[in-house]
């Protein structure tokens, strides 16, 4: 899966995210935490931080889904003024799931849009480069090699 999001205390929240998920799954790996420039953003938007990490789970796809996005309600809104929500400050999106070619109206598997977006393709090359793309039967290292995305990608 990929964690992502660009506000100042990014990081400390990916480690609590990890925390919770180790309620439901267990986090075999992680890639290191990359930062992307956010381009056609409004100026003076945050770099945006993302980092892939690897889980086994016992849960179904779509049950692991809504923890995740229990996840992002808990930890991804921040209080402003008063209790009024503002932006969500995490992103956390189900990338593969194993082989599983899943395509519903919540959820689709592998995520639709993985192989045109350097800032998922770059740290999951970190943990799982030889993970074969069950629909385009290419490794994330040759997606990479072929992305047509030209935004850079940084390890932090
Ligand atoms: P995004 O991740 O595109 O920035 P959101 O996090 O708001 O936007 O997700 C929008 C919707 O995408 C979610 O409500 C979810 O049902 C759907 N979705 C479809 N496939 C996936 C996936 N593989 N991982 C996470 N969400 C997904
Ligand atoms: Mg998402």
């Amino acid at each position: 899966m990929l964690l992502g999001g660009n506000m100042s205390d990014v990081q400390s929240t990916f480690v609590q995210v990890l925390v919770q998920m180790e309620e439901f799954s267990n986090v075999l790996s992680a890639s290191g935490l990359y930062k992307t420039k956010a381009w056609g953003m409004e100026e003076g938007t945050p770099d945006f931080i993302n980092q892939a990490v690897i889980v086994s789970t016992p849960l179904k796809p779509e049950t692991l889904l809504r923890r995740f996005q229990t996840i992002e309600l808990d930890f991804g809104r921040f209080r402003k003024n008063g209790d009024k929500y503002e932006s969500r400050t995490i992103d956390i999106d189900i990338i593969f799931f194993d082989d599983y070619i899943l395509r519903s109206e919540i959820l689709t598997i592998p995520h639709p849009r993985m192989q045109e977006r350097n800032f998922v393709l770059v740290p999951l090359a970190e943990i799982a480069g030889n993970w074969v793309h069950p629909v385009l039967l290419k490794s994330v290292k040759q997606l990479l090699a072929d992305s047509p995305d030209s935004l850079a990608v940084d390890r932090l």
